[in-house]
This record gives C-alpha cells, structure tokens and sequence, in this order.
C-alpha cells in the first residue's frame, strides 16, 4: 500500500474537473519536469498533446485541453490567478504560440496540436501523452494516467516504491475502517488522534495546521463568491447560476464586508428545517458554480463533487455549533480525509472508472464520517455514518450532458451533502456493532458495481442524461 496524505485527498485546485481539469494540468507540469532532466527546454521546437478516452470523450467541457495547454506554459493549479484565463488561452488560440514552461515560444494550432482521439488506452480511460521535438530533431514522449482527484501516474508507477516506504512509516497503518477501528481499540484512542498521528509522520503539526487553514480558507472563499455572483455558467448549457438568489433570500439584512464575517452573520439568521436544506444546498451549489465557471475550488475528493465538504462543515459552523472553530474544522477535515483514502485504496474515486458513486458517493461519505466525529460520534459511528452515505449512492452513474459539470453534478452536491447530514444523525443513534454493513463490505461492493458498470456511465457522456438531454434542448 502506498502513502495517501490527508492533503492528497484535500486538494487546492482549479475547475472545473479534478480527473479531466487538474490531472492533465500537473501532468503537463511533470512532463514539463521529466523533459528537463533530458533536454534543453528552449530548444523545443514543437509540442502534441494527445488526449486519449474519458479525457478525450468529454475533454471540451471538462476544459482538459485548456488544463494541458497551461499545464505546459507551467503554471502551477494551486496558484495560477484564474480571472486570467480566458485572456490567456485566447492569446495562445489567436497567436498560434504556446510558452513552453515559460522559456521558449513554440508554434502551436489548438486544433492541431491538441488531439482528442476516442480510443482507449488500456492502462486507464483518463490517458494524455504530450509530445516535444527538439532542434537536434530528438523527441521526448511520455504518458499520463489521471486517476482521479487530481491524482496522476504513469504505467510504471516509479514514485510507487518510496510512497509505499512512507506508508509503512505510519505507526497505524489503515488501508480498511476495520484497520482503524482496531487501532481506535487498541490504543484507546479516537479516530481523529489515530488520523492525526499518522499525518505527523509526514509533516509537523504547524504545517498541517497552515495546510488546513489553506484549504478552509479555499473552500469558504468559494462558498461566498458563488453566493456572490449571479449570471448564467459557461459552456454552451445556459445554465443560471442559483445560489446566489437563495442566497439572498436566506441572507436578509446581516451586515458583513468579508467572507469570515459572512460566516458570522449567518450564525445570527433564524434557521427552521426548511431554511437548513436551503442553507447547506446553497453552500454547496455555490462552491460547484464557481469549479463550473472554472474557479479555484478544493479537490474534496474530485472537483465534480468539491461542495459536499464545504457544504456539510459549514453548516457544522453556522448552524450546528456556533461556537465552531479551527480546531472543529481540523478535526473535520483529517477525519474525511481517512475516509476519502480507504475509498481510494479499496475501490476508485475516479468517476471514469466508477461512475459518479465514486465522487459524489465517496465525497458524502467523508462528510458523514467528519461530521460525525464533531458530533461526538465513536469510532464505529463514524464508519457506520460513511458507510451509509455511501449506501445510498450505490450504482450512481456519471452522464454529465454536453460534458460538462454542471447538470446533473451541481445539484447532486446539494444532494450529496444532505445525505451525509442524514447519515451522521442516523449513525448517531444507531448501534455500530449491530450494524449489518461494515464501512468495507460498501467499499467492496462500490468496487464490484464500477466494475459491472456499463462504460457509457463512467464520465463519457455517452448514456444517461448526456444522451437524453441534447444542448438543442437547453
Ligand atoms: S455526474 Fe458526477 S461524476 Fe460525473 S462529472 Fe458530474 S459530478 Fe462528476
């Protein structure tokens, strides 16, 4: 087993795709990186880029050709200001110049020098390789596999050695939530202290600390601006951005100036239970209309499914407990992230091989599983709380129409979330021992139904609601 970092499964990025958006973008980075090694970058005198399968069946939507292009000019996704994208992506379309990693023009015809080809290549349905011809007439070519959330590897798995050295670093090692509840027993300890401790193998607690308060500060700020901005989404869909009109109904006349005064003010708003599914659906409907319109968003597992986190810790500070603070969403955080991994390790969370089950699925799961640990919920509560998030998301399929993630993914974030809710109170009330589905069997069982899955449900945009809902109809 290989190391999964908390901070792997919670990821800044950009939208609006984690497998489709971000893991082209780093994986231009690191090609970027390995071309280096070789050759003298200013050199270059072409580039290709081929997109291969899912990536290729709905790259337009998913924007993965854009996400290669910046991949190679080496902007880094974490960081890149994203109101400069459309300029620069037409400057690059206008000027036929591509700045390779920042230090040589290299001619380059979007429609040329990007290819989308329908075939699959057998390692994986997400595949890239680019491709750069040097003056001496050399080429250098690699391929990538974008595995989901923002995950990328190729076929030789080189780093796959040294994350599995890491791993066993961990002084509990969890790949199941049977591993973490016999750690949990063992050394009478609670889940949280057991995720906790693992992740100081790997950085101390002040950088985990920086890197929650990142990640936090990421996911309100998008939360605010989608309950901020109105107009209609990009793509082609028309589709009108909605939080922002619940948003001001639910608002009223609270004063505030920034986004953490906006979380304050919201504390003082009167809340019945109507008022709650309109509260948590417009945090998360707000955070996917910012990853739609191709803004900076937390990768919480994927980008299709980055509301449900946000979603669900919000409404754990605003609705739940007033008195929330840092260490609340810390403790969130790191207790999702264990959840997201077992996920990761024991089935997919990559919508092309799993459909969507393992995006809005899992990242409901991880939400269930954080909240309930703020809820004072034991060890086998909060695996029984992920399990029945997941559940309930069993057999969902990815048919995003036109390819783009916006209908059905926004929504199903709101969905995702309230059922992660619901399956934090159901668990607990409940019993984990008497529980008849372990937090494995679902993951086994999500496993198996990915691998039974008809392929035009795993993020090709050939089934479902892609298929029954043309762009003419919108
Ligand atoms: S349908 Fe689900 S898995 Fe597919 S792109 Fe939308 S959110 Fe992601």
């Amino acid at each position: 087993m290989e190391v999964i970092s908390i901070f792997d499964m919670l990821k800044i990025g950009v939208g609006p795709s984690s497998s489709h958006t971000l893991g082209p973008w780093r994986a231009g980075n690191r090609f970027i990186l390995k071309a280096k090694r070789k050759f003298d970058l200013k050199e270059c005198t072409s580039l290709q880029v081929e997109l291969y399968g899912s990536l290729s069946l709905t790259g337009i939507g998913h924007a993965t050709d854009i996400a290669s292009a910046l991949g190679l000019v080496g902007y880094d996704p974490t960081t890149y200001p994203t109101e400069n994208l459309d300029a620069e992506i037409a400057e690059i379309k206008a000027r036929e110049v591509l700045n390779f990693n920042g230090e040589v023009e290299v001619p380059f015809v979007w429609t040329e020098n990007i290819r989308f080809n329908r075939e699959f290549l057998p390692y994986h349905p997400n595949a890239v390789t680019f491709k750069a011809t040097f003056q001496n007439g050399k080429t250098f070519k690699e391929t990538f596999y974008s595995i989901g959330g923002g995950f990328v590897v190729q076929e030789e798995r080189k780093r796959a050695k040294e994350k599995k050295e890491l791993f066993q670093q961990f002084p509990f090692q969890v790949t199941k939530g049977a591993d973490l509840l016999r750690f949990c027993k063992e050394e009478n300890k609670t889940a949280y202290d057991i995720i906790l401790t693992n992740e100081l193998t790997l950085r101390s607690q002040e950088e985990i600390d920086k890197g929650i308060q990142d990640v936090w500060k990421v996911m309100l700020d998008s939360m605010y601006l989608g309950c901020h901005t109105e107009g209609i989404l990009p793509g082609g869909l028309k589709v009108e951005r909605r939080a922002f009109a619940t948003h001001n109904k639910l608002i009223g006349n609270v004063p505030y100036s920034t986004p953490e005064e906006w979380l304050s003010s919201i504390r003082q708003t009167e809340v019945a239970f109507r008022q709650i599914l309109k509260w948590v659906s417009c945090f998360a409907l707000a955070v996917n209309e910012v990853n739609a319109s191709l803004g900076r968003i937390v990768t919480a597992p994927t980008n299709g499914s980055a509301g449900v986190i946000p979603a669900v810790l919000m409404y754990y500070l605003c609705i739940e407990n007033h008195s929330g603070n840092f260490e609340h969403i810390r403790e969130f955080l790191l207790v999702a992230g264990q959840v997201g991994s077992i996920f990761k390790q024991g089935a997919t969370i990559s919508a092309a091989m799993g459909g969507c089950q393992a995006e809005i699925g899992v990242s409901s799961a991880m939400a269930a599983a954080g909240l309930t640990s703020l809820l004072g919920g034991n060890p086998g509560q909060i695996l029984m709380a992920a399990e029945i998030a997941m559940e309930h998301h069993l057999g969902l399929t990815c048919d995003p129409i036109a390819g783009l993630v916006q209908v059905p993914c926004i929504e199903r974030n709101a969905m995702g979330a309230i059922k992660a809710i619901q399956a934090a109170e159901m668990a607990i009330d409940g019993d984990a021992e008497k529980a008849k589905v372990s937090l494995d069997s679902v993951v086994q069982t999500m496993w198996q139904t990915a691998q039974d899955m008809n392929r035009k449900y795993k993020e090709t945009s050939e089934g479902g609601l892609a298929v029954a809902v043309g762009l003419s109809d919108c």
